[in-house]
């Protein structure tokens, strides 16, 4: 069942109808078998829990989670959980299936999964986040475990959520489970690097890009959407490679100095004051306008539906790096392709942070672990591998590299669902 060929502009901002898209694109580009088509178009389990909570003043809250696998056939789902008002579950789905294409992209042994609760992360307290992960644990309980889906951090959760939920999955099963999830605090089985693994991944896929145009680091200005666990280590670790972060932006609002921002500095500056407007080596600028500045590299590692219709077209960045799951829309696409913008697709772009949890799964079975420097090599390996893997098959096959990554990631899924056969 192919989606309409000029979709809605209303469609354009739902990220299931983004991935679905894409996915059609790819299918048939590759002559996808439809009996596979149809086992890859919809996920494999989708799970909604009511879950009711006790808040700090004694009153009950109800709240809706969802926990979605969208594969299993190259492996145990894996993907992250995330906190937020607008989670909904097109939008789950979207990024359990983005999953799968970036486990398959990165070549590791996983399907794809994700979970998401609809709360407001900022107005609740410590101890209300804590019940409400454990409860939503307590739900899903029965669904995820090692060898079966492996939850991770996503937005507004980090190592505490993650610690939390394999404490509670520890109690159901009556012993520790570290590998239940990943992106734990080292203490309690996490993996060295991990907290780096999704802006390394997108500086050394940026470095290869770069290569391509014959530019060195000190020769690209940078502007980062997002300064948090992706956009804020991305940042802090270019700049350590000598590249200029000219513009910051965030929710609230966006920086911009021309000569390249001191990133540990504003990093001090939001701590201390809450936001990064105001920082004084600094312009303030409009958010919006300010993905549309100079610069040769653009990252946005926000949110979703960034790069729309209505702004591709004045993206002025030489190399656009997804840090986060789809920002840009299936719409932008074209436009962004016939202006020869150097896309590095999320689904690779941003595969550094399953690529390390991945590593912390394998740690967590063998009870080894590894030293940072090796977590970093063998990260650098897979994400230059994958790099050249999506790039040469763009080049072959004369597709952008979207395109060409989606290809090779569902032809490597479709590999695994035909070998394995079907059970009935
Ligand atoms: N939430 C991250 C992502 O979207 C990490 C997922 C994981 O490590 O399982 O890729």
């Amino acid at each position: 069942m192919l989606l309409e060929a000029t979709p809605s502009v209303e469609l354009e901002v739902n990220p299931w109808e983004s991935a679905a898209h894409r996915f059609d694109e790819a299918a048939e580009l590759l002559k996808l078998d439809d009996g596979i088509r149809k086992v890859l178009r919809l996920p494999t389990m989708e799970l909604t829990v009511n879950i009711p909570v006790m808040l700090d003043d004694g009153r009950v809250e109800v709240f809706t989670g969802y926990r979605v696998q969208h594969s299993i056939a190259r492996g145990p789902a894996k993907g992250g959980i995330r906190f937020a008002p607008d989670v909904s579950l097109d939008e789950v789905r979207a990024l359990a299936a983005w999953m799968t294409w970036k486990c398959a992209v990165v070549n590791i042994p996983f399907g794809g999964g994700k979970g998401g609760v609809i709360c407001e992360p900022q107005l609740l307290s410590e101890s209300e986040l804590e019940r409400i992960t454990r409860r939503y644990t307590a739900e899903i309980c029965e669904f995820i475990g090692p060898e079966r889906d492996v939850p991770a951090p996503d937005v507004n959760t980090n190592e505490q959520t993650m610690a939390w939920i394999m404490d509670t999955y520890s109690m159901h099963k009556r012993h520790t489970v570290t590998a239940v999830v990943t992106g734990k605090p080292l203490e309690l089985g996490g993996s060295r690097g991990r907290p780096e693994a999704t802006g390394r991944g997108c500086m050394i896929v940026t470095m290869e890009a770069l290569k391509r145009f014959g530019l060195a680091p000190e020769d690209a200005r940078v502007i980062i959407q997002g300064f948090g666990n992706v956009g804020g280590m991305a940042a802090r670790l270019m700049t350590r490679r000598g590249f200029k972060i000219t513009c910051i932006v965030e929710y609230d609002g966006a920086v911009y100095n021309p000569h390249g921002l001191d990133v540990e500095a504003l990093m001090l500056y939001r701590r201390d004051t809450g936001s990064i407007r105001g920082f004084p080596e600094a312009e303030d600028v409009d958010k919006e306008e300010a993905l549309l500045l100079p610069c040769e590299v653009l990252i946005p590692a926000a949110r979703e539906n960034v790069i729309t219709s209505h702004n591709a077209d004045r993206i002025r960045a030489k190399i656009l790096c997804e840090g986060a799951n789809g920002p840009t829309t299936f719409l932008a696409d074209s436009i962004l392709h016939d202006k020869k913008v150097f896309v590095i697709p999320d689904i690779l772009a941003n595969a550094g942070g399953v690529t390390v949890s991945y590593f912390e799964w394998v740690q967590d079975r063998g009870g080894y672990f590894w030293r940072e420097d090796e977590v970093n090599t063998r990260l650098e390996e897979i994400m230059v591998a994958s790099f050249n893997d999506v790039t040469g098959y763009s080049e072959k096959h004369a597709v952008h590299n979207r395109t060409a990554a989606y290809m090779l990631a569902l032809d490597r899924v479709a590999y695994a669902i035909k070998k394995r056969g079907l059970y009935a």
